[in-house]
């Protein structure tokens, strides 16, 4: 399987990506020694952060 390495622009942690992500292929197309993208925790947590900003506070 084909991996490139790419460095998270949010937390610059620097990721193994395979070919079975699914920004492999825009990795590769930055044609850079290290490409840039967003890991999927940090996507994960932009994701959820933007959720929480739009959605009312459930009750506990
Ligand atoms: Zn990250």
């Amino acid at each position: 399987m084909d991996t490139i390495s790419a460095r998270c622009l949010m937390c610059s942690k620097t990721y193994t990506v395979d070919e079975s992500h699914k920004d492999y292929k825009k990795l590769v197309a930055q044609e850079k020694p290290v490409a840039t993208f967003i890991c999927d925790l940090c996507n994960y947590r932009v994701q959820h952060e933007s959720e929480e900003k739009h959605k009312p506070k459930k009750p506990m």
